[in-house]
């Protein structure tokens, strides 16, 4: 007997309509032979709504109650399944975060999973019973207090569930049908592939692609779990194939570039001027670490009089506390100006065959300057090169390089 974990994300279990629409998808697995432990996340629209009701009721919230009052969608729908299920003949229990148990830290609002105990959930296999785990949510155990994972964490929590379980395989039903060689909304010609590295969606998450949090990816290459993104909306008697997240060795055609990502939630800053010697880095990045801003891209101009520019690009999030920071800093650091830009966007290129494949990069490049994109950033990966370039550019530039490398979809 296999073993299973199917995720349903927000828009998966809408309505209490889409709920029984699991069921029968669910209903299809179990009667194949599987043992299936079911996660979901909130219906769709609720936690952003949860998240308001926080702000609103206390703008610099408490973020254990923040947990408490966000985790609760997740509560809801682990319910409802459980009882759609039932209703339809199959045995089913839910289990919420601290029942499973989840395990985390207490880094609230985006806590990490430490482990998770399953015997309970074992053991209602055992008596044929269907798990219905509410993703998102743990509990840290030292202060007996609910914890969640982030946004988008109901992948990292199916991810974690299928590895303690020893799952075969997770399947994460979506509302695409896969894992697109770029946005399809952007490029018309984009492609679904079939496979794809854990390492490239790894990248691809980071770079912008948002179908899985990036967390779950990581947790699916450490313990090697294949993970397959596919439609919750496909006919559940019938459903058609999705992309399947897994080993570079099980991946027969390999490309160069098998993906081009996106962000816009990018911002720029740069420090003219500041002192070409030791220690300048530090002062500039060191502070920004300890307010936990995370820094992407960093170019430093060649020195001319032992002065030199520095740009490098923060979250459009962490922008104005980053600014700030270094308003305040500007004595230790000593510049001459700081600009900043907001309007920027990073595209990325991303593929596992650039470890073996000399001038993946310089193509783009030329590519895009014949386009007449200017690149104001560029940092490069094994396998994965970014240019920051305007964002109103975005959707040219990942067409270009969509086309560029080959991706597109024949007619
Ligand atoms: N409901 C949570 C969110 O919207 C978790 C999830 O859906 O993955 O972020
Ligand atoms: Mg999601």
């Amino acid at each position: 007997m296999s073993r299973l974990v199917m995720k349903f994300g927000g828009t998966s279990v809408a309505s209490v309509e889409r709920i029984k629409n699991v069921v029968r998808h669910v209903n299809r697995e179990v009667a194949a032979g599987h043992e299936v432990a079911v996660v979901v996340s909130a219906m769709s629209g609720k936690t952003n709504e949860l998240v308001a009701w926080c702000k609103e009721a206390s703008p610099l919230h408490d973020m254990r109650e923040y947990d408490a009052v966000v985790a609760s969608g997740e509560q809801v729908t682990a319910g409802l399944l459980a009882l759609a299920l039932q209703q339809a003949g199959l045995p089913a229990r839910s289990w919420q975060g601290w029942q499973a148990p989840v395990l985390t830290d207490d880094g609230h609002g985006a806590a990490r999973i430490l482990s998770i105990e399953p015997a309970g959930i074992l053991e209602g296999f055992s008596r044929g019973e269907v798990a219905v785990v509410a993703g998102f949510q743990g509990v840290h155990r030292p202060t007996n207090r609910i914890t969640t994972l982030g946004r988008g964490g109901s992948d990292t929590s199916a991810v974690a569930l299928a590895a303690a379980v020893k799952a075969d395989r997770c399947d994460i039903y979506t509302d695409v049908d896969g894992v697109y060689t770029t946005d399809p909304r952007i490029v018309p010609r984009a492609r679904r592939m079939d496979k794809v590295a854990f390492e490239e969606m790894l990248e691809m998450a980071s770079a912008g692609a948002k179908v899985l949090q990036v967390r779950s990816v990581e947790v699916a290459l450490k313990h090697d779990m294949p993970t397959y993104v596919r439609s919750s909306f496909d006919d559940p008697d019938h459903p058609g194939s999705g992309t399947l997240i897994c080993k570079e060795e099980d991946i027969v055609e390999a490309q160069v570039v098998t993906g081009i990502a996106f962000s816009r939630d990018e911002a720029q800053i740069t420090l003219r001027r500041v002192a070409d010697k030791p220690g300048v880095a530090a002062s500039v990045f060191m502070p920004l670490a300890e307010a936990g801003i995370n820094v992407d891209m960093i170019v430093q101009t060649i020195s001319q009089d032992n002065m030199t520019d520095m740009t490098f690009t923060v979250g459009a999030a962490d922008y104005d506390r980053a600014r700030a920071l270094l308003e305040k800093t500007r004595s230790d650091i000593g510049y001459a100006a700081i600009v900043g830009a907001r309007d920027v966007a990073k595209v990325s290129a991303i593929g596992v065959g650039m470890r073996s494949h000399a001038g993946v990069a310089a193509r783009a490049f030329q590519a895009l300057s014949q386009k007449g994109i200017n690149i104001r950033a560029i940092t490069t990966s094994e396998i994965k090169f970014s240019v920051l370039i305007d964002a109103a550019y975005t959707e040219l530039a990942v067409r270009t390089l969509h086309t560029l490398y080959g991706l597109d979809k024949e007619d």
